[in-house]
C-alpha cells in the first residue's frame, strides 16, 4: 500500500495506522467506503454552532 497522504497538508503518513495527521494534527479521514460521501463536522465546528445556539436561545430568553 503507497503512502497516505494527509489530505490537510498533503504530506505522506508513513504510520498505516495512524489516525491522525503527524504534521498538522488533523484527522486523515480513513473512514471512507459507507461514509465516503459524509463528512464529519470538526469538533470545532461543533462547539461554535452550540455556542451560537445557546446565545441565540439566550437572546430569545430575553426579548420574552
Ligand atoms: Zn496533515
Amino acid at each position: 500500500m503507497p503512502k497516505y497522504i494527509c489530505p490537510h497538508c498533503k504530506q505522506p503518513i508513513d504510520d498505516d495506522e495512524a489516525l491522525l495527521c503527524l504534521y498538522c494534527g488533523e484527522s486523515l479521514n480513513r473512514a471512507v467506503g459507507f461514509m465516503g460521501k459524509l463528512r464529519y463536522p470538526r469538533p470545532k465546528t461543533i462547539i461554535i454552532i452550540i455556542v451560537l445556539l445557546l446565545i441565540g436561545s439566550f437572546m430569545l430568553l430575553m426579548l420574552i
